[in-house]
């Protein structure tokens, strides 16, 4: 009798073992707007700069499994990066603008919150505000994302183990300002603030849950109340890097827990492609990818234990490898210095000091500076008269083009569409598009992602291979 009870118990233990999955160690990798085009630029890019055609091929493109996905979302053909966000953290599609929330606005629960509850340390990474549409899509639950208050007091009372990213959008209430900050929401629920990522060392070995953002002092002024970490291309020596973050996620992580899911997104790459700047955007994919490589050093300490999956919410901007005849000159881009956004900051400050005035040749210096106009890169004479049509706009005061995160100067933002074109890149608009986005993935699980997914299927592949108390 005992030894057929036994029997039975082993029976059912092979099977919970079998079905449940063996990964201790999830990674959810996810470049916001990255489409495929803008991995492919990355990497032609490089290649082109050692005088070759072809690929000098990223992190993520050498991982053994890749296909694609689809992203429309339950309410467009298009989606926003809360409907994708949600929809990653779920597998649930939903109404654009929504977070966390089905169309009939009932909540979801995000893989996350699941591992939560089983007992992994969780942390939830960007490159922007920690409350924006990706990362809250992970721990919040509201009606519209741009609930920025609402969105960090959910994220106050996660109890996930790590956040790091640029900052908050909205410590206060803008509604009420007497309303307790979420630094003291923080504090009331035991996490440490480290800001920047020799504060974080300092702090780490006495904290119990952490958020790491980055410190306003050093910080250049153009990024100061702005939800971003500095781009890869107006980075400074001291300012945070997505790579910085993700090291310190893993650090934390893995010496509080012994299981963990880390989400990490390089939440820039779709700000930069809104504003249709392709140097930018190759700086931010780079970013990413080192990123990447930070976690594929855990991956080969521990290989039979994790799965990496790297994908994107959307395509951001409708890029296109080719904008004329058969040609790239992607190399062209090598000459920017600055991204647009910055360049467009410096402008707007010389107009100002200036007594709301430039004058040509004080924009042909920044330009020479800052693009290498004039130089190494012509300028034909239909071009210059292009930038002096821009500059007159702006000297009668309607020089500034809107573009979702940012109010370009018109100068700037036909500096930069000029220096695209001649890289022979395109976009077809300042908006997301519905192009697939890639997928790619190693480790415990990973060959499941084979064969083109829909951003639905992608979360139930990874909570599926999440190791369970009866399989580890
Ligand atoms: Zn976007």
């Amino acid at each position: 009798m005992k030894k057929s009870l036994f029997v039975f118990v082993f029976a059912v233990m092979a099977t919970l073992f079998s079905l449940a999955g063996d990964a201790k160690y999830i990674f959810y990798f996810i470049g916001d707007g990255m489409g495929a085009n803008q991995v492919l630029a990355a990497e032609m890019y490089l290649a082109e700069l050692e005088g070759r055609i072809g690929r000098n091929q990223l992190a993520m493109t050498s991982l053994p499994v890749s296909s694609q996905a689809s992203t429309f979302s339950d309410s467009n053909g298009i989606t926003d990066s809360s409907a994708a966000g949600t929809c990653l953290a779920t597998g649930v599609k939903t109404t654009n603008h929504t977070l966390g929330l089905d169309p009939e606005g009932k909540p979801l629960t995000t893989i996350a919150e699941i591992l939560k509850a089983r007992g992994w340390g969780v942390g939830i990474t960007t490159s922007v505000s920690i409350d924006h549409a990706t990362p809250a899509s992970f721990y919040a639950h509201v009606e519209k994302r741009n609930e920025y208050y609402k969105i960090g007091r959910q994220l106050a009372a996660s109890d996930f183990d790590f956040f790091g990213g640029a900052t908050f959008y909205q410590p206060h209430d803008p509604k009420d300002s007497a309303t307790t900050s979420l630094y003291q929401l923080l504090r009331d629920n035991h996490y440490t603030v480290a800001r920047g990522y020799q504060d974080y060392l300092g702090k780490r070995a006495n904290a119990e849950k952490m958020v790491l953002i980055q410190k306003h002092e050093g910080l250049s002024d153009n990024y100061k109340g702005k939800g971003q970490i500095p781009y890869s291309l107006d980075k400074k020596a001291g300012d945070l890097t997505l790579p910085r973050i993700t090291s310190a996620a893993i650090d934390f992580l893995s010496s509080h827990n012994d299981r963990f899911f880390l989400m990490v997104e390089g939440g820039a790459i779709d700000w930069a492609c809104h504003s249709n700047d392709a140097a930018t955007v190759i700086g931010e994919v780079l970013e990413f990818d080192e990123a990447l490589r930070v976690a594929l050093d855990f991956y080969y300490q521990h290989p039979d234990e994790t799965l990496i999956l790297v994908t994107a919410d959307h395509e951001t901007g409708g890029l296109g490898l080719g904008n004329s005849d058969y040609t790239l000159n992607l190399q062209i881009l090598k000459n920017q210095q600055v991204s647009v956004a910055q360049l467009s900051d410096k402008l707007r400050e010389q107009y100002e000091n200036n007594g709301n005035k430039l004058k040509w040749k004080q924009v042909r210096q920044l330009l020479r500076e800052d693009l290498n106009f004039f130089d190494e890169v012509e300028i034909t004479a239909k071009e210059e008269k292009e930038l002096r049509q821009a500059l007159k706009l702006t000297n009668h005061n309607k020089g500034s083009v809107k573009t979702l995160y940012k109010q370009l100067s018109k100068l700037a933002d036909t500096a930069v569409r000029i220096l695209n074109r001649k890289s022979k890149l395109g976009w077809t608009t300042g908006a997301h598009s519905a192009s697939a986005v890639p997928v790619f993935a190693i480790g415990v699980g990973a060959e499941e992602f084979t064969g083109w997914k829909d951003n639905s299927e992608l979360m139930p592949i990874l909570l599926k291979n999440a190791a369970t108390d009866a399989s580890k």
